[in-house]
């Protein structure tokens, strides 16, 4: 399975100048590309093909104006092509039908002013991690890296992002072989919502850490302070970047908390069953806020893969079933309840419910049942890996 590793980079002045110029050129690259697919999209003719694209991709960096391009490593520049065919095929994919899920968009132009900058190497850009640590990027140079933990194997892949706080990371994919843990006898239900990050079926509530909570704050506070700055003013592009950087340390400690969180749960239960919210649904209610600030897909993602990489069994439990509404202890259907009512007594057996912890109880025991079912069927292939690890696995890096 594929797994990413990311790290911290540190490139010097020239390296990040070098680096800014790949960014711009796989911009530059991309944009004309996706330009020139709608322009015969306009004129009615047919879909320019990936090779015919890399072809007048070769013949641009011929013409005196796109000379420039020569600069940089042209697998960068392959790549991009390559990010926006896939962008392509997902969105054809998903107006065909073929691809499930929320609608994809068609792919749009990049931006220098996009919050996320990248660039990415493969294994035959002869990309490599040099005897003294540091990362040999092709036309960029040898860039200092700290290697928060070490790489499991070698990487096939490595994309280089510069993040909104101007931060620099490398981001490897690695093909990685499962490490089964030995077999656990616990298995375990959780519930994810908004009063608590996760309450699990023993009762246990999981509540966002304190260092999470104290970054939250500080974020609150930058916001606040640019929102008063004058438009226009010094002063607000400094609070801008303040605001950049107070996002991306919650972001890294809520990854951080994440990692933390799913680690133990695979660890500790031989199957683990999660309540599957309409996250896409939710976020476009009044709760959206409330749902990014989560992070419960992140956070099933990692459930996801960590389960496949320890042999554990995952379960995501359909949206639709009633889990706040069923009495865990008799299985009466207690009928609805608005979210403000925490603890409930069931009218046919009398037990007192915590409203959360009913809800897990009553995953756990769904999860078992479909599982049941499903092992009864059919054996389970592995569950697909998201490439959205990627990013998961970054560590806190503050
Ligand atoms: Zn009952």
């Amino acid at each position: 399975m594929r797994l990413g590793y990311s790290y911290r980079l540190y490139p010097d002045g020239p390296q990040r100048e070098a680096l800014a110029r790949a960014f711009g050129c796989a911009r530059v690259v991309y944009n004309d590309a996706l330009a020139a697919r709608k322009a015969a999209h306009e004129a009615g003719e047919p879909y320019i093909s990936d090779a015919a694209m890399s072809a007048r991709l070769t013949e641009s960096k011929a013409t005196p104006g796109r000379a420039w391009l020569g600069e940089v490593s042209s697998v960068v520049l392959q790549q991009a092509l390559a990010d926006l065919n896939r962008a392509y095929r997902n969105f054809f994919n998903s107006a065909t039908g073929k691809r499930k899920g929320a609608k994809v968009a068609p792919p749009r132009f990049r931006s220098r002013k996009d919050r996320r900058q990248a660039v990415r190497f493969t294994a035959n850009s002869r990309f490599r991690v040099l005897d003294n640590d540091r990362l040999r990027l092709p036309k960029i140079g040898d860039v200092e890296v700290r290697w928060s933990r070490p790489l499991p194997a070698e990487p096939s892949s490595v994309t280089v992002i510069r993040d909104a706080a101007g931060r620099y990371f490398a981001s490897f994919v690695v093909e990685a072989s499962p490490k089964p843990l030995p077999e656990a006898e616990a298995e375990c239900g959780i519930d994810l919502g908004l009063a608590h990050f996760a309450v699990m079926d023993d009762g246990t509530k999981v509540t966002a850490p304190r260092f999470l909570r104290r970054a939250e704050r500080k974020l609150k506070r930058a916001q606040r302070d640019l929102s008063r700055k004058q438009k226009g003013s010094r002063n607000r592009d400094k609070a801008r970047v303040k605001v950049a950087r107070a996002h991306a340390h919650v972001a890294d400690a809520r990854r951080d908390f994440h990692h933390k969180l799913s680690t133990k749960v695979i660890r500790e239960n031989q199957a683990v069953y999660v309540e599957n919210l309409s996250v896409k649904g939710l976020a476009r209610t009044r709760l959206a806020k409330s749902v990014h600030d989560a992070g419960w897909s992140a956070f099933m993602v990692m459930l996801e893969y960590k389960a496949a990489l320890h042999g554990r069994e995952f379960y995501r439990i359909g949206r639709f079933e009633p889990t706040s509404q069923v009495c865990s202890a008799c299985g009466v259907k207690d009928g609805p309840k608005p979210l403000a009512v925490r603890e409930w007594e069931c009218a046919a057996c009398g037990t007192v419910h915590d409203r959360d912890v009913n809800a897990a109880k009553n995953i756990l025991a769904l999860g078992r049942r479909e599982s049941l079912n499903a092992r009864g069927g059919q054996v389970r292939p592995p569950l697909a890996v998201a490439q959205a690890v990627e990013s998961g696995s970054r560590r806190s890096a503050a």
